[in-house]
C-alpha cells in the first residue's frame, strides 16, 4: 500500500474489506464517495496471483483509474465497446496465455470491463472460463453495485446480468461496491448477484458475504444553507463573490437544476466575475468528445468550475474539489426511485473534498423553489412529496446540526448506515460543530410563535377554497399580506370550465387583517406548515405544464377551527413556532453583499415550469 499506490494508513472499513476480500469471501461494502472503495480490491489485486475482474459503468471512471495505476506500475487494463480491435486482440491473448503459464510474472493484475462485455460477449466470458481453469481469475469487483438494482437511481439492465457471474464461477468471490445502497437496493444486490449465505438453495462458498459500512459523516466538509436570492441575477452574482472570496482558483462543482440553468450559470458567473472564474458545461446533451475535454480541462484546472445537472456524477474522479454549490435544492426525480432526496443531496456535495482536505457545501436555498420542485416530481406525487419533503425539512432547519439531520435521515432510510453510525462513530449524535447550524451566532436567527399568522395563512387559503379558487405556495403568501388587492382567480379549472372569473379577497374580513410577515418570511412559514401537513401540495396538469398549487392539509382545523380572539387568548392547544433569518443580516459565507429582496411587483404567480429535466441516468 505504501510503496504502490503511496497511501499511508487504511481508512473506514479498508482494511477489514482487504483481508475479507483476500480470504475469499463474498464482501459488500458501502462506503461514502471519496472513501476510497477502489484500494480495497487494487490492493488485494496486486498481492494476490491473477486477474482481478473489474465491472464499471463509466469509461471515463475506467481510464482514470487505469491511468492511475500505470503510473503506480500496475499492470492494468480495460476492454469496453470503444477498444480498437487491435487492442482487443493483444490483451485477450495476453489473458490467455496467462492462463496457461505458471509464472506469475507480467500478469495483467486488473482488467477493468464495462457490464456489456459480461452480458452481451460469449468470446470474454469463454477466455475468463479459461483464467478460471488456470487459477489465474482472482476475484470479481463490481463497482457502482446499486446499478444492478432496478429500484437504484443509477439501473443499468446489463447489470442485471451479471447474474451469470457466479453460474459460471460458482467460487470466485465477489466484491460489490456502493455508495448509495437503501436497504432494497441491498436485498436485491445480494439476489441479483447471488451473494449471501444461500446460493440455488445450496450454502454459499466460503461462509456467505460480509458486510462492510463506513460513517456517512466526513469531517473536512462543511456544510452551509444560504438563503438564496429572488433574482436569478443575484444568485449569480452571490456565488460568484463566494467563490471569489472563499475558493479563488480552487475547483468546484455548481449544480443545477436544468440544463438551461447550468448553460446560464456557467455563462452568468464568467460574466460577472470578468472572467476571473473559469467555467464549464456538464449535461446530457452535451456530446461526449467535449465533455471527455471539459472532464481534463477540469482535472488539470484550466477550468475552474463546472456547472452541471445530475449527468455529472460517476465519472468524476478528483480529489481537490474544493467546493460543491447547489444552484438550486434539487431531489431526485427518476423514476421507481427509491433514492430519497437527501440521498441525491448527500452524493453530489460528497464529491467535494475526496482526498480528505477541507471543502464546503454549500445549498442555495428559498422556499420558493418547492414550486419549481414539486411540478416536477409530480409523476410520482405520493413518493414525490415524501422525498420534497425530506428535502425541505433539510434546508428550512436553521438549528440541528447537519451530520445529525443527516445522521437521522439516513439512520431512518437504512439499517445499514445505522449500523456504522452506532458502531464506527461512537459519538454520533455528537453535533459537529463546524456546519452553519452549528457556527451559526444566536441572534442571526429568530424564533418566533407564529400561530396568528399560521391561522391567517389558512384562513385566507379556506376563503380561497370556499370560493372554487386555487392559489400557488407563492400566491397564497401574498393573498394574506394583502398585496394584489387581495385578487386570485376563482373556478379555476372547475368542473364547468367556467371562465376565470377573478374574486376578491378582503383580508380583514377573512383573517383579521393582513398578514404582518415579510415575503420571505411568510415563505418560510408557509414551507414550515407543509412540512408539517397543515398544507399539502396538489398537482394539477394542464396540456403545457404541471402547476402545484397548495390545499388545507390534514391538520389544518386544529388551527382554523379558532376564532381570531381564541388564538389572541391562547385558547388554541396548537403552537406554532418557526425560525427566520433575521433580515437585512450580513452572511458571512454569502460575501459582502446583503440578501436583496424582491419587490412584490416583480412576483409572477403562476409562472409555468417547462424546464427540462436531465434523467438520472449515467
Ligand atoms: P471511492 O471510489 O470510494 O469514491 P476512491 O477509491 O476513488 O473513492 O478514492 C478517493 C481518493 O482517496 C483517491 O484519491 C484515493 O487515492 C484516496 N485514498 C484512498 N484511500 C486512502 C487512504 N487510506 N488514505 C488517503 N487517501 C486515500
Ligand atoms: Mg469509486
Amino acid at each position: 500500500m505504501k510503496k504502490i499506490f503511496g497511501i499511508q494508513n487504511f481508512r473506514l472499513c479498508q482494511e477489514g474489506v482487504c483481508n475479507a476480500n483476500m480470504d475469499g469471501r463474498d464482501v459488500v461494502c458501502i462506503m461514502p464517495t471519496g472513501g476510497g472503495k477502489s484500494l480495497t480490491y487494487q490492493l488485494p489485486a496486486v498481492l494476490t496471483p491473477g486477474c482481478t475482474l473489474v465491472i464499471s459503468p463509466l469509461i471515463s471512471l475506467m481510464r482514470d483509474q487505469i491511468l492511475h495505476l500505470k503510473e503506480a506500475g500496475v499492470n492494468a487494463v480495460m476492454l469496453t465497446g470503444g477498444t480498437p480491435k487491435q487492442s482487443v486482440n493483444e490483451i485477450q491473448s495476453r489473458l490467455a496465455s496467462m492462463a496457461t503459464t505458471e509464472s506469475n510474472d507480467n500478469e495483467i493484475k486488473l482488467c477493468y470491463v464495462t457490464p456489456e462485455k459480461i452480458a452481451k460477449n460469449q468470446r470474454f466470458i469463454a477466455l475468463l472460463q479459461k483464467l478460471y481453469n488456470g487459477k489465474k481469475f482472482a476475484r470479481i469487483v463490481i463497482d457502482e453495485a446499486h446499478c444492478v438494482s432496478d429500484l437504484g437511481h443509477d439501473f443499468r439492465p446489463d447489470y442485471k446480468k451479471l447474474s451469470v457471474l457466479r453460474h459460471v464461477f460458482p467460487d470466485i468471490p465477489i466484491l460489490a461496491l456502493s455508495a448509495t445502497c437503501p436497504p432494497k437496493v441491498l436485498q436485491d444486490i445480494l439476489k441479483i448477484l447471488q451473494m449471501g449465505p444461500v446460493v440455488d438453495g445450496k450454502a454459499a462458498p466460503l461462509h456467505g458475504t460480509v458486510h462492510f459500512s463506513a460513517p456517512l459523516y466526513r469531517k473536512n466538509l462543511h456544510y452551509t444553507i444560504l438563503p438564496k436570492p429572488s433574482s436569478a441575477k443575484e444568485v449569480i452574482s452571490t456565488m460568484s463573490e463566494y467563490i471569489l472570496q472563499n475558493h479563488k482558483n480552487e475547483s468546484g462543482i455548481v449544480y443545477c437544476l436544468t440544463k438551461k440553468d447550468a448553460e446560464t450559470t456557467a455563462e452568468a458567473l464568467g460574466t460577472i466575475s470578468k472572467g476571473a472564474i473559469k467555467t464549464g458545461v456538464y449535461h446530457s446533451d452535451v456530446p461526449d468528445d467535449i465533455k471527455e475535454r471539459l472532464h481534463t480541462l477540469w482535472r488539470e484546472g484550466t477550468v475552474q468550475v463546472v456547472c452541471a445537472t445530475i449527468a455529472f456524477g460517476l465519472g468524476i474522479d478528483k480529489g481537490n474539489v474544493r467546493f460543491v454549490l447547489h444552484h438550486t435544492a434539487r431531489i431526485f426525480i427518476a423514476h421507481l426511485s427509491t433514492q430519497k432526496s437527501l440521498d441525491g443531496y448527500y452524493q453530489e456535495s460528497g464529491r467535494a473534498g475526496r482526498d480528505g482536505k477541507d471543502a464546503d457545501c454549500v445549498l442555495y436555498y428559498r422556499p420558493q423553489d418547492a414550486t419549481r420542485l414539486s411540478s416536477i416530481i409530480c409523476s410520482e406525487a405520493a413518493e414525490g412529496q415524501t422525498k420534497l419533503r425530506d428535502m425541505l425539512r433539510f434546508a428550512q432547519d436553521m438549528k440541528e446540526c447537519r451530520k445529525i439531520l443527516f445522521a437521522k435521515y439516513f439512520s431512518a432510510s437504512s439499517d445499514l448506515a445505522m449500523n456504522s453510525w452506532t458502531t464506527e462513530e461512537a459519538n454520533a449524535m455528537d453535533r459537529c460543530n463546524h456546519c452553519d447550524n452549528c457556527t451559526r451566532p444566536p441572534e442571526s436567527i429568530a424564533n418566533k410563535d407564529v400561530t396568528l399568522e399560521a391561522w391567517q395563512i389558512l384562513k385566507t387559503l379556506a376563503a380561497v377554497e370556499s370560493r372554487g379558487g386555487r392559489v400557488t405556495i407563492n400566491g397564497i403568501g401574498d393573498l394574506a399580506r394583502g398585496l394584489g388587492g387581495g385578487k386570485f382567480d376563482a373556478n379555476v379549472g372547475g368542473k364547468r370550465k367556467k371562465a376565470k372569473e377573478s374574486v376578491q379577497l378582503d383580508c380583514e374580513a377573512v383573517a383579521g387583517g393582513k398578514l404582518q410577515l415579510s415575503k420571505d418570511d411568510a415563505e418560510a412559514l408557509i414551507i414550515h406548515l407543509l412540512i408539517n401537513d397543515y398544507l399539502k401540495e396538489v398537482f394539477l396538469s394542464t396540456a403545457y405544464t404541471v402547476n402545484v398549487y397548495v390545499v388545507s392539509g390534514a391538520k389544518a382545523l386544529r388551527i382554523s377551527r379558532f376564532s381570531r380572539a381564541d388564538i389572541l387568548e391562547g385558547k388554541c392547544p396548537v403552537k406554532i413556532e418557526c425560525s427566520f433569518r433575521l433580515q437585512g443580516r450580513k452572511s458571512k459565507a454569502a460575501g459582502k453583499k446583503a440578501v436583496a429582496r424582491q419587490s412584490p411587483e416583480m412576483y409572477d404567480f403562476n409562472s409555468p415550469e417547462e424546464d427540462e429535466v436531465v434523467p438520472a441516468k449515467p
